[in-house]
């Protein structure tokens, strides 16, 4: 049994539904001639929401109301949009081998799809504490958070917690955002993480100790520098106790682990040239891999950033997969007039009252600015490398001061005076 096909689309996450929607406003395929293949069972959706709207107490969101491309303020594709679009959703489906050299994929049931160009859009997958030597992570109260399937159970995990004790473990975006729900929730939360401080690959110790701060008056509590080692479990397999390395105990009704993640590479293994930096799929300017007719987007993708003198990333965001997958399409569809993605990296988080933004790249001395306070905070970095701005933070700030900071760091800002960047602060963007 097979399916031929044109255009498939493997993954059937963010990346998947932007790509669906340049494809339909180019124009550039036929009806069935184009298939996103996705082993979740529902269409495209904004997978952001799975750690904030999706967790609220009250008025969360669902399905259809974040399917992709509303987190982009363009339009909400349900199934009927992709049925009226004529692109065949193949939801339920896991893809078990690819022959790029025979240009085939084949499903779990035995079906073989071909296709003539194949978009990589397969994103990752959260890491497992199996995976670093420590059992029982199977548990039913034991909550990962990476699709749809996962956020149920950690809904239904914290409906039944109410009023109890939650251990996070990891204090990176998921942690960080499942703590906020989790209070938000009304559950008492313990995080757990080896560094020294939250957010570790991104955050300053200064920025990082506003948030502890500010999560420990919403009644957080921190144990850092240590890992568990085990779980104590009831009669019925439940999780009672997570045990720390320094022999500590701590009561939990639930737990959430988000421990990093790996990139979905595995079908193309020895097939396609894989970046050895961050272990992504290696993509040109044009996201189109080492065999021209398979494109890679989103958080599988190592892609050249030219801001960075063209360094090869792999970016686990979502406005990555977004333009990335726009950018494949137009690739494809029009190679001649799409020139070499230009990206300049971006990530943000919202928790509880707080927001705040990220431009660039995390390197060189740092300089930071603001009030660092509770009420109305407005704070922020720059990080100054070769006497030019390189990345910057923003907390608090309106749509023009994060367009400004933007700006600044798209445009390598030459700084002649650390000490007076500090002072202009975020005016020094803003006046640019
Ligand atoms: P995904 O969205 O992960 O989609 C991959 C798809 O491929 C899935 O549908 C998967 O089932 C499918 N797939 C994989 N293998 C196969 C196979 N063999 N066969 C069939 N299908 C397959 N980023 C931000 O910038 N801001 C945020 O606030 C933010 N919040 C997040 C919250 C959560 C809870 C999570 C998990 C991530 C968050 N991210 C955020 C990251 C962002 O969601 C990802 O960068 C983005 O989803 C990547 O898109 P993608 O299409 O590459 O991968
Ligand atoms: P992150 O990489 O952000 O953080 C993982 C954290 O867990 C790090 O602090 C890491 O420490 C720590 N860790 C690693 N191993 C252990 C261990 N054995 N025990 C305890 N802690 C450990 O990954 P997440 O899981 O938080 O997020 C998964 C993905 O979801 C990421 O791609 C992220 O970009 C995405 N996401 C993005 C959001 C956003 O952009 N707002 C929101 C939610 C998710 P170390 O650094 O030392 O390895």
């Amino acid at each position: 049994m097979g399916r031929a096909f044109v255009y498939v689309i493997l993954g059937g996450g963010v990346s998947a539904g932007y790509a669906a929607l340049e494809f339909a406003r180019r124009g550039g395929y036929s009806r069935g001639e184009l298939c996103i293949i996705s082993e979740e069972a529902v269409a495209p959706y904004e997978r952001p929401a799975l750690s904030k709207g999706y967790l609220l107490p009250e008025g969360a969101a669902r399905l259809p109301g974040f399917h992709t491309c509303v987190g982009a303020n363009d339009e909400l594709l349900t199934p009927k949009w992709y049925k009226e679009q004529g692109i065949e959703l193949i939801l339920g489906t896991k893809v078990i081998s690819a022959d790029v050299r025979r240009k085939a994929l084949v499903t779990a049931v035995g079906e073989t799809i071909s296709y003539k160009t194949l978009i990589i859009a397969t994103g990752a997958r959260a890491l497992k504490l199996e995976e670093f030597g420590i059992q029982g992570s199977d548990a039913e109260n034991i909550c990962y958070l990476r699709n749809i399937h996962d956020a149920d159970k950690l809904v239904n995990a914290m409906k039944s917690c109410s009023g109890g004790n939650a251990v996070v473990i990891g204090g990176g975006y998921i942690g960080m955002e499942c703590a906020a729900a989790l209070v938000t929730n009304k559950i008492r939360v313990t995080m757990v993480f080896p560094e020294k401080h939250c957010m570790a690959r991104l955050f300053t110790p200064r920025i990082a100790e506003y948030y502890e701060n500010y999560y420990t008056l919403k009644g957080v509590t921190f144990v850092k520098g240590t890992v568990l080692t085990s779980f104590e479990k009831d009669a019925t397999g439940k999780v009672t106790a997570v045990i720390l390395k320094d022999g500590k105990r701590l009561p939990a009704d639930m737990v959430v682990v988000g421990i990093g993640i790996r990139a979905n590479t595995s079908l193309f293994e020895g097939q396609l040239v894989v970046s050895m930096v961050n272990d992504g799929i290696k993509v040109n300017g044009q996201m189109q891999t080492s065999e021209s007719s398979v494109y890679a987007v989103g958080d599988v993708a190592a892609f050249p950033i030219k801001l960075f003198d063209g360094d090869v990333r792999r970016l686990e965001h979502v406005d990555s997969a977004r333009r990335t997958a726009r950018h494949a399409v137009s690739a494809i569809l029009e190679p001649a007039k799409t020139r070499d993605i230009n990206y300049l990296p971006f990530f943000y988080s919202r928790v509880f009252t707080l927001s705040w933004q990220f431009y660039g790249d995390n390197v060189g001395e740092v300089v930071h600015f603001g009030e660092f306070t509770n009420s109305s905070p407005r704070f922020g970095a720059y990080w100054v490398n070769k006497g030019r701005i390189t990345g910057a933070f923003l907390e608090g700030g309106s749509r023009e001061e994060y367009e400004a900071i933007s700006v600044a760091v798209g445009r390598k800002t030459k700084v002649t005076e650390m000490a007076e960047l500090g002072k202009q602060g975020l005016a020094f963007a803003v006046q640019e």
